[in-house]
């Protein structure tokens, strides 16, 4: 995405260009040696508050299994291309997001609403007044893609609550993720789950009642572990819609289901250890992104992997805090508008 100001004239050298191209490369390396140190974990207790029984969170945008694609991580101060919305809740997020003409309202609501999910029920916690602010990008054929979002509940009530979230890769991290101001990641992750490297959970297993597992949106060829040792128990049933599939029946007798894979690595019967890979992730079956779907199940029942395997927040490294204040000035700065975006 080039804007039209760094556009090179007919006849003319891209001298700006370059330079911006250089300085993003160098930036690369830099992330790239600074490499090595993940974010460390703060575990929680297995039991989350966050996602209750009583929290719905509706995402029109991404139909079951359907995940568009990866968005374009973010180079430092590439402004060009963001939309910057604030607003004052009227009826709904998406009617207050549709009241301001936003392009994709519905989808920008489901991708917002889904980055707060973890603290906030939008359908029970929003509130006539409460205050929005995003800012983002709107890629062509893709959902919105959020790089810095707040949000105000009660405002002027003598209890307010500020929930933000900044997009920044952490060193080591293969993917941008949301963090706070304190350097706390925003969406929780499950301990020990099937995957390490994901860009996002895009579905939760409360999401929609059609829908039985959870989703994680990564790249084609990720490792797929099993959470649990096991017995693998079938491949590749009903391929037509699950695509390249594994069944494996932990030690506790839950049965967890991985589908939508590029490749198995596994053999029906085959007995793994905790965390050992049963193939690599893939965009086969019904999907329309590369994702992986796991469900887990006890009998009859589908579990909520949240509950089955508690969930963790991380915390940035203390090493990386000062490049990611620095990010937060930048979009805080894009935020109040003191910035000219467009
Ligand atoms: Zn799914």
């Amino acid at each position: 995405m080039i804007p039209d100001a760094l556009r090179t004239p007919p006849g003319g050298k891209p001298w700006l260009l370059y330079g911006l191209l250089g300085a993003s490369a160098l930036f690369n390396l830099a992330l790239f040696v600074a490499w090595g140190s993940g974010p460390t974990e703060t575990v929680v207790a297995p039991t989350v508050q966050a996602i209750g029984e009583d929290t719905t969170v509706s995402n029109p945008a991404v139909p079951p299994d359907q995940v568009p694609p990866l968005p374009r991580a973010q180079g430092v101060g590439q402004t060009p291309g963001t939309e910057v919305f604030s607003g004052v809740v009227t009826r709904s997020l998406s009617a207050t997001f549709q009241e301001a003409v936003v392009e994709s309202p519905a989808a920008l609501s489901a991708v917002y609403t889904r980055l707060f999910a973890w603290d906030v029920d939008m359908r029970r916690d929003l509130h006539k007044g409460d205050v929005v602010d995003v800012l983002y990008e709107q890629p062509d054929n893709a959902e919105p893609l959020v790089i810095a979002a707040r949000l105000h509940l009660n405002p002027g009530s003598g209890k307010e609550t500020t929930f933000a979230a900044y997009r920044f890769q952490a060193p080591g991290d293969a993917y941008p993720s949301y963090w706070d101001k304190t350097g706390q990641e925003v969406p929780r992750r499950l301990i020990d789950g099937p995957v390490v490297d994901y860009e996002q959970i895009t579905s939760l297993l409360k999401d929609r009642p059609t829908h039985k597992g959870m989703d994680f949106k990564t790249n084609i060829g990720t490792p797929i572990l099993t959470p649990r040792a096991g017995v693998v128990t079938r491949t590749n049933w009903n391929h037509a819609a699950n695509g390249n599939c594994v069944e494996v029946r932990f030690t506790d007798g839950v049965l967890a289901k991985f589908l939508h894979l590029n490749e198995n690595t596994v053999k029906e019967g085959q007995r793994l250890t905790a965390g050992a890979e049963v193939g690599k992730s893939g965009n086969t079956g019904h999907s329309t992104g590369p994702h992986l779907h796991y469900q887990i199940e006890r009998g009859s029942t589908v579990l909520d992997p949240i509950a089955y395997h508690g969930t963790l927040r991380r915390q940035l490294q203390p090493e990386a805090m000062e490049s990611f204040v620095a990010r937060v000035a930048e979009f805080e700065a894009q935020l109040e508008g003191r910035v000219a975006t467009r």
